[in-house]
């Protein structure tokens, strides 16, 4: 088990890394919508393109309260920078370090830690949002290998990506989760088409593009796993692991959020006095530092509990649930406490109220981490009873 010793160095550097060189250049990435490239390399000799691949494939190996720590620090940075390494570090690289392969693993893991391969996780389609069992992109056997056709949407880094984990339906009769399998297909397969990134309403930087498989044809050992039907297996696997780190990095943004609003209210001057000493402010202050704890608390005490082997599926949800919730409402109170200058693009809270607004979108949203909760809530009853 990781204990604070283990992780100071780690999250010395990380502070160090998001103060003197990510929170400066946020304003330019907003505008450019682009992260500079020195940027990612210092990312990348960090270690954070591989802070959840095992030290054996060259990673930093963290457990999750380690990296739940890292990413709170990491994270009072726009969160568009964690959205480079997440799905690769997330749901796409945990789908190989889970469940891929020796040949798998030995093949793409120590590339993904070195940073060279950014993976993209392709689940949403049209027509398969929040209810994804449904997806309909199809993966049919044809001699030695697969064909894939279909369309993904919304996918994160899919303009950078080199390796992509595909969600298909192997058995396109069978329309349950058990007819879908997953598939590790390399950027420039052919039939594999990336659009230009959309235009997003914030996370500016951190590319997002559809994504179309037309007769794209790959090996039979691009099967996740080489076992047919396994997809959502995995995927359910990587999830609870993915809702955790999703509500750290609500925890992390909510820390600058705080930090942005109490610096703004101490120097900004109305009747003659700091906004600071009115109650009406503190309020605004007081709320979201008690939310920010509690997100933070949640979060990492379910770390702490994935850690040990228990099931935490209730508390994953509920971590993401309440952390993305708490830190759209600070969000909001940040601007409030800015006034108009809260409005203007330029300044920080404004870019990261944007920001923010994802949060409680993707990698499932509210309202399907209230039916998650709802459900283990009531099953547990159910169990007892
Ligand atoms: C910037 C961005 C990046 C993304 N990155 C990725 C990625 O890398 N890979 C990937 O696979 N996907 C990605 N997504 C997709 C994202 O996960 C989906 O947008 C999300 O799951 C919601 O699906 P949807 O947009 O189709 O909304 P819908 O599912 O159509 O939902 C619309 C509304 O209906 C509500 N709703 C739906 N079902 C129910 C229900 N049963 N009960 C109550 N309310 C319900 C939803 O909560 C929502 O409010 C990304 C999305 C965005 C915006």
């Amino acid at each position: 088990m990781m204990n604070e010793d283990d992780i100071a160095p780690l999250l010395d550097a990380v502070r160090r890394l998001v103060n003197e060189k990510l929170i400066p250049a946020e304003a330019q990435i907003d505008r450019e919508h682009r992260i500079p490239d020195e940027l990612l390399d210092l990312m990348r000799e960090m270690g954070l393109f591989a802070y959840a691949i095992p030290a054996e494939h060259g990673g930093l190996g963290l457990s999750k309260w380690a990296e739940v720590r890292m990413i709170f620090e990491f994270c009072r940075a726009a969160p568009a920078f964690r959205s480079y390494v997440g799905t690769t570090n997330g749901v796409g690289g945990k789908s190989i370090v889970l469940d891929g392969t020796a040949e798998q693993k030995r093949r793409y893991l120590p590339a993904i830690a070195a940073g060279e391969m950014i993976v993209s996780f392709c689940l949403t389609e049209p027509g398969s949002g929040s209810d994804a069992k449904s997806l309909s992109t199809t993966a049919l056997r044809d001699g030695d290998g697969y064909v894939l056709n279909g369309s993904k949407r919304f996918i994160s880094n899919a303009p950078v990506a080199g390796l992509f984990t595909v969600m298909a339906r192997t058995d396109p009769d069978d329309k349950s989760a058990a007819g879908v399998s997953a598939f590790l297909v390399e950027a420039g397969t052919p039939g594999l088409h990336v659009d230009p990134p959309l235009e997003k309403m914030g996370q500016l930087g951190a590319p997002t593009a559809d994504v179309t498989f037309t007769d794209c044809r790959v090996p039979a050992d691009a099967l996740l796993g080489a076992t047919e039907g396994q997809g959502f297996i995995t995927a359910m696997k990587v999830l609870d692991d993915a809702r955790i780190h999703m509500g750290a990095v609500c925890v992390g943004l909510a820390t600058r959020l705080v930090e942005e609003m109490i610096a703004y209210a101490v120097e900004r001057q109305q009747f003659g006095r700091p906004i600071a000493d009115f109650q009406l402010i503190q309020a605004m202050i007081a709320d979201s530092e008690a939310e920010s704890l509690a997100a933070w608390a949640m979060v990492e005490q379910t770390a702490r509990k994935m850690d040990a082997g228990e099931n935490v599926t209730k508390a994953a949800a509920a971590c993401k649930y309440f952390a993305s919730e708490a830190v759209g409402r600070i969000a909001d109170r940040a601007v409030q406490v800015h006034g108009g200058y809260g409005y203007m693009r330029e300044t920080a809270v404004e870019r990261l109220f944007r920001d923010a607004r994802l949060l409680r979108i993707f990698e499932g949203t509210s309202q399907v981490m209230q039916l998650v909760i709802a459900r283990e809530a009531l099953k547990a009853y159910k169990a007892a009873h």
